[in-house]
């Protein structure tokens, strides 16, 4: 059977990149023929410093986020990843398949260390194969990611496929990575070179999923650009990443394609596309806002909705977790 796994990082508050590359695919997967199971992944959290109070809050900031984006935990399986020990201790089994030379050739961790790599977590290099675990710990065979997370995907494939050829076993299936639409990659509204991150250090680099709509608009209205009309196709947006984005956000927030929107604002200046854009954006927001808000509300609520996933999740896992000890001949007498 088709199961479908993906995390996000409560490593801060989400961020509309957060929402158009994952958390609104992830509720529209739901009630189809896969299995779906969504995972707040705290354990990638702590690969860079995260204090503690903070940690907790965002954790179920985060979780508020899913089912305010239609996320349901009836439909789908969600949970907090360090509440399920089977992702940790298979990270390890993994630590023993994968290479250090992938891990190195990561991109995500050369931008994250940085130039001085003596100085990271260990955490921070190991993450590819924890994130195998969080997917292979359930043979998932899809998981909807964004464009950043193409390069993990390859390597959890790397991890299973080279599982399976040293024990000569058919354990782990070579999941296939979901990266559709057109807001697969947005980027930063300072920056049309970088990716929206939660954790980029600017806040005016991203709009958040708690921003209000004064703050929307006026992030909006400061996005970088440049100073000419829009074109009537995408064609013409080549050259234009600021500008693309923009539109590619415009498009996804509709449920349109590019050249649609092109079509309706051809010829016309940023004067006249941002306004629109900031009334989609917080028209498209707000009910989310206001959702996650009355989510917060009621913290136990949450804890107990992460509870119970966790018990769910717990019971796909280590029965998975299990065979694969056995497989590697790590002796079972319990
Ligand atoms: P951080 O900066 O802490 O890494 P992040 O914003 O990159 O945070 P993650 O938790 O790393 O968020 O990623 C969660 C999911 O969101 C992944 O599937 C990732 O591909 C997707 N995602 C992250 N940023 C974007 C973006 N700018 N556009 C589309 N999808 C994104
Ligand atoms: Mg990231």
């Amino acid at each position: 059977k088709p199961r479908i796994f993906s995390g996000i990082q409560p490593s801060g508050g989400l961020t509309l990149g957060n929402y158009l590359g994952a958390l609104k695919r992830f509720a529209a997967l739901q009630g189809g023929e896969a299995e779906t199971i969504y995972c707040l992944v705290d354990l990638h959290a702590i690969t860079v410093w995260q204090e503690p109070e903070t940690l907790r809050r965002n954790i179920r900031e985060a979780a508020a986020a899913f089912m305010a984006a239609g996320v349901d935990p009836q439909q789908s399986v969600l949970f907090n990843q360090s509440q399920v020990s089977a992702h940790a201790e298979m990270a390890w089994l993994f630590n023993t398949v994968a290479r250090v030379g992938w891990m190195y050739r990561m991109t995500q961790f050369k931008d994250k260390a940085g130039k001085n790599t003596e100085n990271v977590s260990l955490g921070l290099l190991a993450y590819p194969a924890l994130m195998a675990a969080d997917i292979l710990t359930y043979q998932a065979t899809a998981v909807p990611v964004g464009e950043d997370q193409k390069q993990h995907l390859e390597l959890t494939r790397d991890i299973a496929a080279k599982f399976n050829h040293d024990y000569g076993v058919e354990q782990f299936p070579i999941t296939e990575p979901l990266i559709e639409g057109v807001a697969t990659r947005v980027m930063s509204l300072r920056d049309g070179s970088k990716k929206m991150s939660k954790s980029d250090p600017s806040d005016a680099s991203r709009i958040n999923l708690t921003d209000d709509a004064d703050a929307i608009a006026q992030k909006i209205r400061k996005a970088r650009t440049d100073a000419d009309p829009l074109p009537g196709t995408t064609e013409g947006l080549k050259d234009r990443p600021e500008a693309r984005n923009l539109v590619n956000i415009y498009a996804a927030l509709a449920d349109q394609t590019p050249d649609a929107v092109l079509s309706r604002f051809e010829g016309q200046g940023f004067g006249a596309f941002k306004p629109a854009l900031a009334d989609l954006a917080v028209s498209s927001l707000e009910p989310i806002t206001k959702r996650m808000n009355d989510f917060m509300a009621d913290p136990a609520e949450i804890d107990r909705i992460l509870g119970e996933g966790a018990i769910r999740a717990d019971e796909i896992a280590t029965p998975i977790l299990e065979r694969t000890k056995e497989i590697m001949g790590l002796l079972r007498t319990r």
